[in-house]
């Protein structure tokens, strides 16, 4: 069977985490700072850790003051995680269609639901795509909005030369088991503003001010204050030492990862029944290999039967119970139905890659 996606782990992860255990202090210490010190020097910025990314966007749009009454422009054709960070703040995640080349948010379509209480947007970079960050940015100015950019599929990424979480308002990644990296579960905040790194730092320790400073030192803090809703979202040092060693091979991964999605593009480019949602991967780290075809649930059957796991990316949220709306977004809608994401992690090679499409190429000619 060769899977949709998994984790990679090597010796390093594994003998990090025994060193952590070994010093028998495995909450929020020195090694999630280590590995938020790594990241900074990555990013040129501040950073600050949680344990999930979900948690990180749901502390972003806290810290921006995101909350009841208000609204958030999100593409329906994300993870429910983006969605549920934003109810989680009280705010109303307001459904926004994607544009059929890129599969990422509309400006033209989150232009025609602003509305007063409209606070943020937050595009996601589906597939690892991030061609629509000039657009929303201009958005967001021109209508006095906050940006929180959802790069949970795009860590180690370019966007036209520069890093990815280099620049930008404020950029949210996760590292679940699944993604380009991962710390076990976990996730990170990118920003330059100062008072928003402050705010998730205390907001991640359930509110307890200055409580991060302590424990980077492995210490706690006794007497204190809190003036806000915070939550139990901090990163653990068993996570961050898993995270650390990833960081050391994410230059490995990425040269893999880009190896094999350029793989699937020359097998598929000339196929017509299949077509690719991303078909250039030079500034990409992709976390997903998507495209479209019709009759997409029968072709994930059929390729189950053959011995490959495939995914759908995504159920568009505004389909959920929670997040119905009236409107109706047709591109979404439609696009949906045929997306079918390949199997893509770092421990496959070209062989398999070339066993995949040989599959999909058969199961949709009826052969
Ligand atoms: C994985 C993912 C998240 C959430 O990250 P977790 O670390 O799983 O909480 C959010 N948005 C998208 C698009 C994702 O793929």
């Amino acid at each position: 069977m060769i899977r949709l996606s998994k984790s990679s782990i090597s010796d390093a992860e594994i003998s990090n985490v025994i060193s952590v255990l070994k010093k028998e202090y495995l909450g929020m210490g020195e090694e999630v700072r280590k590995f938020e010190i790594e990241l900074e020097k990555y990013f040129g910025r501040g950073v600050v850790c949680v344990n999930s990314g979900t948690s990180a966007l749901h502390l972003a749009l806290q810290a921006i003051g995101v909350g009841p009454g208000d609204e958030v422009l999100v593409p329906s054709l994300t993870y429910v995680a983006t969605y549920q960070a934003i109810s989680a703040t009280g705010a109303i995640p307001v459904s926004v269609d994607v544009s059929e080349d890129s599969l990422l948010i509309s400006a033209d379509d989150a232009r025609s639901k602003l509305t007063n209480n409209t606070k943020a947007i937050l595009p996601v970079f589906y597939a690892s795509n991030t061609s629509c960050i000039e657009e929303v940015y201009s958005f967001a100015e021109k209508n006095n909005l906050r940006v929180v950019e959802d790069a949970a599929h795009c860590f180690f990424n370019l966007h036209k030369g520069r890093k990815l979480g280099s620049f930008g308002d404020i950029v949210c990644f996760s590292f679940d088991g699944i993604k380009n990296i991962t710390s076990g579960e976990g996730g990170c905040v990118v920003t330059s503003d100062k008072a928003v790194l402050k705010r998730i730092q205390d907001a991640r320790l359930l509110g307890v001010e200055g409580d991060s400073d302590n424990r980077n030192q492995g210490k706690r803090t006794w007497s204190f204050d809190v003036k806000f809703q915070g939550w139990r979202y901090h990163m653990s040092d068993v996570m961050a030492a898993i995270g650390r060693a990833q960081l050391k091979r994410v230059e490995e991964f990425s040269i893999k990862r880009r190896a094999l999605a350029q793989r699937y593009v020359e097998k598929l480019l000339d196929f017509p029944k299949v077509s690719l949602v991303n078909k250039n991967f030079d500034e990409v780290v992709p976390h997903i290999f998507v495209v479209r075809v019709k009759d997409r649930d029968a072709t994930r059957d059929k390729l189950l039967e053959r011995g490959v796991q495939t995914g759908i990316h995504y159920v568009p949220n505004h389909f959920h119970s929670l997040y119905q709306t009236k409107q109706s977004l047709p591109v979404t809608e439609k696009v949906f139905r045929e997306l079918l994401t390949l199997p893509l992690h770092v421990d496959l090679n070209f062989e398999d890659i070339d066993f995949v499409v040989d599959q999909l190429k058969r199961v949709v000619l009826d052969e």
